[in-house]
């Protein structure tokens, strides 16, 4: 006999439904798995198999052939074992078919026939066209958020016949075991003095512009980095329903509220591999770093520290703001619109500065600064030196400005942005930043005294213009771009000889 149950698989961050056909006929006893699975999916034979006899249902001593189809979409992990179980059930006459009509089912079996967790709940049940869906315990609310279907969890096969038959009813949805997810996001009310880095944070999240930080160790640029995303506003519904999509696609636990509502922050080591940070792999494919931080703030500390092939690889999403991800088996692209903050030591030895402080060569100098390619410095519309903070501020007691304060600037000044059409200033391009950036005569002059003397670029001259456009929208000012925002706006753009680092 014959049974469909209908179930997905996770491609990138999308999901796509399989059709789980299963065929039992008379024959030598043999179990077939075919319709490109993988390793994990092709070893869902043996777990099926003792998942089934655990729960007291005696294996068809027949042929059972297994096909998932669209036979050309490769199918990743476990995911697909409950809907195997479920159809040699139905082929058997165990549950009748009816029963399963319009329901999709979505899990990993374990031998003992309890049900388990797989990645990327919300994408494999946004596949599902059926009516109502059944995923393990824990799992529901994550599946709700599609809002389609009906959604049954149960903990283990024998819960499941038993409901399936009509023997007893479905299980209640038990306690969510999603882990809380840090959610309380560390105050810039904390941070002492560094009012030039204070307001580079602002500026970054108001105008969504690269920030880099160069300063010697324990000056405090993790500190500030860390409260980067408590500026930023809520995201918007898609942007949350994205976000959320590509957590659970790498299976990360989601917040109690099951979307993720709060711009993440990554920061990956600078230890991390190429795919850990772009995403991919040979046997799953995974979102990477960059994507997990889409929507989000992507925060590289030590970032002279990471391979320059995996730097390199940063380029073309910050340029796309999606990821193409190619492996010999498919081709995803994953979202990845991130603000970029990075945080390095002026040199080596990481004092930098005044002569004297630092135990460096030139030369070694040189080498640690040509670590950050130019065309990914360029990236950069914020370039700060952050010193130690200076001991009178640290003792004076007086609390800084609060990230809520702060972010309420920001929301106005997004929603300025919002009216020219960008969601930040660092969108403007081409003939928008003409308009909306135009400078008075003072401005220019002082722009065209850098474009002469060479301490400006023509590129760098078109960030300065986004910048100083965020540092009038943040002080209310309309219209040209004064003298004072376009000289802040310098101020935050520190040439890389000044950094030290790049010398
Ligand atoms: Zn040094």
């Amino acid at each position: 006999m014959l049974a469909i149950i209908a179930s997905a698989t996770v491609l990138g961050v999308e999901g796509c439904q399989v059709s789980v056909e299963v065929h039992v006929a008379s024959g030598l006893p043999a179990f077939t798995i075919v319709g490109l699975p993988d390793t994990a999916c092709r070893e869902a034979r043996d777990r099926v198999r003792a998942a089934l006899g655990s729960s007291g249902v005696t294996w068809p001593s027949r042929r059972v052939t297994v096909n998932l189809a669209p036979s050309g979409v490769r199918k990743n992990g476990a995911g697909l074992d409950l809907a195997v179980a479920v159809g040699v059930l139905v082929a058997e006459g165990v549950i009748p078919a009816e029963a399963v009509a319009a329901t999709g089912f979505v899990g990993e079996l374990g031998l003992d026939g309890s049900v388990r967790r797989v990645p990327g709940m919300v994408p494999l049940v946004a596949a599902l066209a059926g009516t109502s869906v059944v995923v393990p315990a824990g799992c529901a609310a994550e599946a709700k958020l599609i809002g389609r279907h009906h959604v049954r969890e149960v903990g283990n096969l024998a819960e499941l016949m038993a409901a399936l038959k009509g023997e007893s009813p479905w299980p209640e949805p038990r306690a969510d075991d999603v882990a809380l997810l840090a959610c309380d996001e560390p105050d810039l009310a904390d941070v002492r003095g560094h009012s030039m880095a204070r307001l580079a944070l602002e500026v970054a999240a108001a105008g969504g512009h690269h920030l880099l930080m160069v300063g010697p160790p324990g000056a405090g640029k993790t500190m500030l980095a860390r409260r980067l995303p408590g500026l930023l506003p809520d995201l918007a519904p898609d942007a949350a329903l994205e976000a959320t999509t590509v957590h659970s696609a790498a299976g990360l636990s989601l917040p109690p509220t099951g979307l993720v509502l709060r711009p993440p922050l990554r920061a990956p080591h600078h230890g991390s591999s190429a795919v850990a940070l772009v995403g991919g792999g040979t046997a799953y494919m995974r979102p990477g770093e960059i994507s997990l931080a889409s929507q989000g703030v992507l925060f590289l500390d030590e970032l002279a520290e990471f391979p320059r092939s995996v730097l390199d690889a940063l380029r073309q999403p910050l340029e796309e703001g999606v990821v193409r991800v190619c492996r010999a088996r498919a081709a995803v692209a994953y979202p990845a619109r991130f603000l970029l903050v990075g945080a390095m030591n002026p040199c080596p030895c990481g004092e930098g500065g005044p002569p004297g402080a630092c135990r460096c060569s030139d030369a070694t100098r040189i080498r640690y600064g040509r670590r950050i390619s130019g065309p990914l410095l360029d990236r950069f519309d914020l370039r700060i030196e952050v010193t130690r903070a200076h001991p009178a501020d640290l003792l004076a007691g007086v609390p800084g400005e609060a990230s809520a304060v702060v972010a309420a600037r920001v929301v106005v000044a997004r929603c300025r942005a919002a009216a020219r059409g960008v969601s930040c200033n660092a969108e403007l391009s081409g003939r928008r930043l003409e308009r909306e950036g135009r400078l008075s005569a003072g401005a220019a002059a002082m722009l065209e005294g850098g474009l002469r003397s060479g301490s400006l670029s023509a590129r760098g001259l078109q960030r300065v213009r986004r910048v100083a456009r965020t540092l009038a929208d943040l002080a209310g000012r309309e219209g040209t771009l004064g003298e004072e925002d376009v000289c802040l706006a310098l101020q935050l753009r520190a040439e890389p000889a000044r950094l030290g680092a790049a010398a």
